[in-house]
């Protein structure tokens, strides 16, 4: 597909003598990577066991890039054990320089599918809580299974428009995401037919609601809090443009440095505006990347009023701590404290609640904390979340598979299994099925036989 002559012309300008050696990028391999899921394996230690061969992403501590045509990364037990996630190296940058730590209160408010979100709430290794909003109720349903699977379960995933949001929590986050919906130049040499769409749905198009998302998301973030924006495009209204806007609009707002690699370029300034420099850009021909823009920002503390309904009670009452019995009985085999106060009963279903931030009224939830599972005619059946959301260690029936193993993936198939050889005689229920040492789902045990529970949406295709 040709580039638009109109886009050649406005990189042209952009990049000025670099852009010989971008134009000539397009005759380049498009770059694909993975990155390894922080919550459950060491980077340093499961790139070792990963079967295929895999780049350190330089800039990125547990990004890694590999070879489409030598590895299938979607293709492997560990990719449904939720080890890692796939992603192009540049689009793993704006989630791993926002950064989280444990006990924080992070929103990633554009979040769908989760490329991002799954590296925020791995961060928060169990302790605060991770709010994954997308507009489209379609595209966050997708956002819940990839956060589901990488078994991140202090979560709200919510589908509501920013703004209604922002008067919801305000000043209420340590840390704030934005991955703008964007023109999307960035994948033009990864996707070249969105170079069509892009000639249909131009850059200016995108300006009010990046606009309106940056205003809504800053509004958002605590005094002292940090709220990162990103796009995978170069157009500079759409980028540099809408931190210029902010800045103009919110006094309390100020760019921050961004942890240097060698192969970002800073951002292109205005000569009123020089601090616009401290944002980053990333072109295919400079880096492993294929094209992102991000800009750092914090709130100054204590700048703004704080507002009267922060911290404010939720009408939503968690449970007293009293669940079926059923549940009760699971849930003491598991090897973990759970806080009873954190239970939180709908319908049939039983969550875990993330603490710290309490269920609002008026929010469109698609998920309220870690399901833990059903409970029905005084049956409590573990839910898929759980089973990812555990070690094997904390469970005391499991039945451990390597990667090699035939059953391995028949049982990521749906299919019975029979497992005579691994369990002894007489064992009988539930069990925590794994591969390596790594939870994938639940079977339920009889004679020998591994009746299959992993849930049938997520079967192996
Ligand atoms: N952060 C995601 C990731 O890393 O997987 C990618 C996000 S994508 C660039 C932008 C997302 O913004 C889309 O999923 C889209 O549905 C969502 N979106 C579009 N308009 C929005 C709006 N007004 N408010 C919130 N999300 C919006």
């Amino acid at each position: 597909m040709q580039i638009p002559d109109t886009f050649r012309e406005k990189m042209r300008e952009l990049l000025g003598g670099e852009y010989p050696a971008w134009e000539e990028s397009f005759q380049n391999k498009v770059h694909s990577g993975l990155r390894i899921n922080r919550r459950k394996a060491d980077p340093d230690e499961l790139k070792n066991r990963i079967p295929f061969s895999l780049e350190p992403v330089p800039w990125i501590d547990n990004g890694f890039s590999y070879d489409v045509d030598t590895a299938a990364p979607s293709k492997h037990p560990y990719y449904y054990a939720g080890l890692y996630y796939l992603q192009e190296p540049s689009a793993m940058t704006p989630a791993d320089r926002l950064g989280a730590k444990p006990g924080e209160l992070v929103l990633d408010l554009c979040a769908a599918p989760g490329g991002k979100a799954t590296e925020l709430g791995a961060r928060l290794a169990g302790r605060g809580v991770l709010v994954a909003n997308d507009i489209s109720a379609s595209r966050a349903r997708a956002l819940l299974k990839n956060l589901e699977l990488q078994g991140i379960g202090n979560i709200y995933v919510t589908s509501e428009e920013p703004a209604k949001l922002a008067g919801i929590f305000p000043e209420t986050f340590d840390r704030v995401l934005i991955d703008a919906p964007c023109s999307g130049e960035g994948m033009f040499r990864r996707e070249p037919q969105m170079m069509q769409f892009w000639e249909e749905r131009p850059p200016e198009s995108y300006v009010p609601v990046q606009r309106s998302l940056i205003l809504s998301g800053a509004a958002m973030v605590k005094p002292g809090g940090y709220l990162m924006y990103s796009t995978c495009t170069f157009d500079w209204e759409e980028d540099e443009g809408a931190i210029r806007f902010l800045l103009h609009e919110r006094s309390d707002m100020e760019l921050c440095d961004i942890a240097p690699y060698d192969g970002f370029h800073e951002g292109f300034a205005d000569a009123d505006l020089p601090e616009l420099k401290k944002c980053v850009r990333i072109f295919p021909h400079r880096m492993d990347g294929e094209g992102h823009f991000l800009a750092l920002l914090r709130k100054k503390e204590r700048a703004v009023e704080i507002q009267e309904h922060r911290g404010k009670k939720s009408p939503y009452r968690a449970g007293k701590g009293v669940i079926p019995e059923a549940a009760e009985e699971f849930l003491s085999e598991i090897r973990r404290e759970f806080k009873r106060q954190r239970f939180y009963i709908q319908g049939e279903q039983l969550y875990y609640l993330p603490e710290g931030l309490p269920v609002q009224p008026g929010v469109r939830y698609l998920r309220t904390g870690l399901l833990l599972g059903s409970i029905a005619k005084k049956r409590f059946e573990p839910s898929q979340a759980l089973a990812m959301n555990l070690r094997m260690e904390e469970y005391p029936r499991c039945i451990d598979l390597s990667a090699e193993d035939s059953r391995t993936v028949k049982y990521l198939k749906g299919e019975t299994l029979d497992v005579s050889d691994v369990v002894p005689a007489r064992a009988k229920g539930y069990h925590l099925v794994c591969v390596d040492g790594f939870p994938l789902g639940w079977g339920k045990l009889s004679g020998g036989i591994l009746k299959n529970k992993y849930y049938a949406g997520w079967r192996w295709q």
